[in-house]
């Protein structure tokens, strides 16, 4: 392991120099002059002023090329924690940016860990919500543990190993996620030194035995990659790869492996100007030596999730050795070292390089960022959900992969198997958890792995889930399912009411169900599709009598309109007949009025002469409009033109239903007088007595003191009429009572 020189705020200074421009470097500048004023009597545990950690940690941040920015809140990313300096301060004096990191580099560092399960999960979650904010938080954070880690010996035993435990759970996979290889690989040595101390320090003294050997084998390999490139006209960088101790020591551990098996493969990296050539130095590097089966992985055209790219080949080399390759270019060496810091990176120098959109548009994590993004909202809701109570109301579990879910306290299997998909918890009949069987209404607690066993032969969830569930989601879910499923019950049961009613009613529903006699009912209704229509009926939203009525309008008005053409032909020749035998037609009128031996034509009683039974009366075909009933002395029948050629003689049906009194029939009067006080009072107090109907009055006085009083009333018959008339007719005053004709 590399040791690290110190840097002072000079060297920082000097460094951003080489990549900034001058505003920016005394925007940084001022930054490292605010944080020596603030930390300037503080100290850390090693007895140095405190001031040389946000230094290093800048300096970690300047290696990286990162933004100013992000050197600037490195520089006082402990100011607001440690110093009697605030936030505001910082965003009065450095702008919202700068505060925004400083405050989630704190609020990050806060978080405290419980028990090594609820420290996985919350963790976990925690810093890629961080990440969703702004990744250079987590890029200043990681900064941080670097020095940290760098510094840990002056810690007590037991804070060396929480701290380590924690880097190499949390810290040392969040950069490899985000691609920083060398703060990854430091993050792990050191961790491991701390937490494994023995296995560390011997295999640091087994590679310093093996060095000289191997450092010779390796310039041999070189050598002899660099002779077959040369044929090619290649020029790049060939060079021994070094070895990182965490990595021989999961492989010892993992893979069983003695440590001679794992150092004394050779590990050469070589890096050329364009894609093309990378592959060309492959052909050549298989040409010459025999790779060996199942080594070769080409991550040049399938990039891996942090976006590293290289191919990757073992061969049997010089003295029959094995040898590891790793070829790539410029660009890609970039990016393996420096991860999505290369995304602020400055384009100067080494980095040019790098296009941060090209980048951006092929790193998967940004996706993952982006699918977080949209589950939290926004960034201050984030900033909200960083702080420490609203994790008592979470469980963070596994899926059986490994992949931590969100949810909240007293959340079961079923609110989890929603969470993982709408299918997967429609089809869920069971769970494990931790390995074991559980019951539905098993309560999930952090750290718990769970397993959904679902069947595809499920009818769905159980209605006394909603009871179990916890998540909004789930219920959602399940009563979307019901909806769903209970649409489909009434879709099938509306469709099978239409078909029944329009079939009792002897229509087809081969076309009175087709799609242009459902189409001609949609667009005359709300309803979106015939699936909403018969689901309504199927519900009783919609009477089935409606909308097959609907369905057959058209149909029955052309029926209707053929049958009163050819009924009232019917009649003009019954008519003739009628004559000749001198015998009339009967009308009868107990409910519809209709023609005795007439069907399908509409009858009605006109309105200009208002005929009653008992009336002397004559029927009159109309145009298309049925027949009418006037009384034979209607004037306005008697001024129609050729009114006798579409006249018939009828009478009413027969006296006693005529005399029937469950029926009444609207007639009008006039009826005038001398206009005393009191007769309007006194005719309607008749009336009244007489019938139960008086429909409508209106009385005016006329010339001569004379008064004229219009009554629109109901009766059972021309003979209940007589008597009415009568009756008015003897109240004193009353001249005349006339009905009105026509
Ligand atoms: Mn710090």
């Amino acid at each position: 392991m590399a040791t690290q020189q110190e840097l002072t705020g000079a060297d920082v200074i000097d460094i951003v120099s080489g990549y900034m421009i001058e505003e920016q470097v005394q925007y940084v500048q001022k930054a490292l002059d605010f944080a020596i004023k603030a930390h300037a009597d503080q100290f850390r545990k090693s007895g140095e002023p405190y001031i040389i950690h946000p230094i290093q940690v800048a300096g970690i941040l300047a290696g990286l090329n990162m933004d100013y920015h992000s050197i600037t809140a490195a520089f006082l990313h402990d100011v607001v924690e440690d110093t009697p300096a605030t936030l505001e301060d910082i965003r009065e004096e450095f702008g919202v940016d700068v505060a925004m990191l400083v405050d989630g580099v704190t609020k990050l560092g806060k978080i405290k860990y419980k028990s090594h399960e609820e420290r996985l999960a919350e963790n976990y979650r925690k810093l890629l919500l961080a990440m969703a904010k702004d990744l250079r938080v987590i890029l200043v954070k990681l900064a941080d543990r670097l020095h940290n880690m760098r510094t840990l010996k002056h810690l007590r035993e037991d804070k060396q190993r929480k701290i380590a435990e924690e880097t190499l759970e949390i810290y040392a996979p969040l950069a490899h996620r985000l691609g920083i290889s060398h703060i990854k690989w430091e993050l792990e040595d050191i961790s491991l030194r701390f937490l494994h101390p023995k296995q560390y320090y011997r295999i640091v003294h087994l590679m310093q035995v093996k060095r000289t050997e191997r450092e010779k084998l390796i310039e041999e390999a070189v050598e002899d990659i660099k002779r077959a490139t040369k044929e090619l006209e290649i020029t790049g960088k060939i060079y021994g790869r070094p070895k990182h101790l965490y990595s021989i020591y999961r492989k010892m551990v993992d893979k069983h492996k003695r440590f001679e098996e794992i150092y004394d493969l050779l590990a050469i990296r070589v890096i050329v100007d364009s894609i093309k050539d990378c592959y060309a130095v492959l052909g050549a590097i298989h040409t010459k030596w025999t790779p060996m089966p199942g080594r070769f992985k080409d991550y040049i055209a399938m990039p891996k999730a942090n976006m590293y790219q290289s191919l990757h080949t073992t061969v049997i080399g010089p003295n029959g050795n094995p040898i590891e390759i790793q070829i790539r270019t410029f660009k890609m060496h970039q990016i393996a070292e420096f991860g999505v810091a290369a995304h602020w990176a400055y384009k100067t120098g080494k980095t040019d390089e790098v296009k941060p959109n090209e980048m951006t548009k092929t790193l998967s994590l940004f996706n993952e960022i982006l699918d977080i993004q949209s589950a939290t909202d926004n960034a201050s809701e984030f900033m909200e959900s960083i702080k420490d109570d609203i994790f008592s109301d979470m469980v963070y579990v596994f899926t059986p992969k490994g992949d931590v879910i969100e949810l909240p306290a007293g959340s079961g299997p079923i609110d989890f198997a929603y969470s993982i998909h709408t299918q997967v918890g429609d089809k869920t009949i069971g769970a494990k958890v931790n390995g074991k069987i559980v019951q539905l209404d098993h309560k999930l607690k952090t750290g718990d792995i769970i397993e959904v066993i679902t069947s595809a032969s499920s009818f769905g969830p159980s209605r006394d889930w909603l009871k179990l569930v916890k998540t909004t989601r789930a219920r959602n879910k399940i009563k979307r399912f019901y909806k769903t499923q209970d649409k489909e019950l009434s879709i099938d049961k509306g469709r099978e009411m239409v078909m029944n009613e329009l079939q009792k009613n002897e229509f087809n529903t081969k076309i009175f169900m087709n799609k242009h006699h459902l189409d001609e009912l949609l667009k005359r209704s709300s309803y979106q599709t015939e699936e909403d229509i018969y689901a309504a009926v199927g519900f009783g939203e919609i009477s089935v009598q409606t909308v097959t009525n609907r369905l057959t309008a058209k149909e029955r008005n052309e029926i209707e309109q053929q049958k009163q053409v050819e009924a009232a032909d019917q009649l003009m020749t019954k008519s003739v007949k009628v004559e000749k035998e001198t015998e009339r037609m009967k009308i009868r009128h107990e409910g519809e009025v209709a023609i005795q031996g007439i069907d399908n034509l509409m009858v009605r009683l006109s309105h200009c002469c208002n005929p009653v039974p008992g009336d002397r009366i004559v029927g009159y075909i109309t145009k298309g409009h049925g027949f009418s009933i006037h009384r034979k002395d209607c004037q306005n029948l008697a001024s129609q033109k050729q009114v006798e050629k579409r006249l018939i003689e009828v009478e009413w049906e027969d006296k006693a239903s005529a005399q029937n009194a469950s029926k009444d029939y609207i007639t009008d009067l006039d009826i005038y007088g001398f206009n005393r006080s009191n007769l309007l009072n006194d005719v309607l107090q008749v009336i009244s007595s007489n019938t139960k109907n008086i429909v409508g009055v209106n009385a005016r006085p006329t010339k001569n003191k004379m008064a004229s009083i219009h009554v629109t009333v109901k009766v059972h018959n021309a003979d209940h009429l007589k008597q009415l008339v009568e009756k008015i007719k003897s109240v004193p005053d009353v001249y005349s009572v006339k009905r009105k004709n026509g």
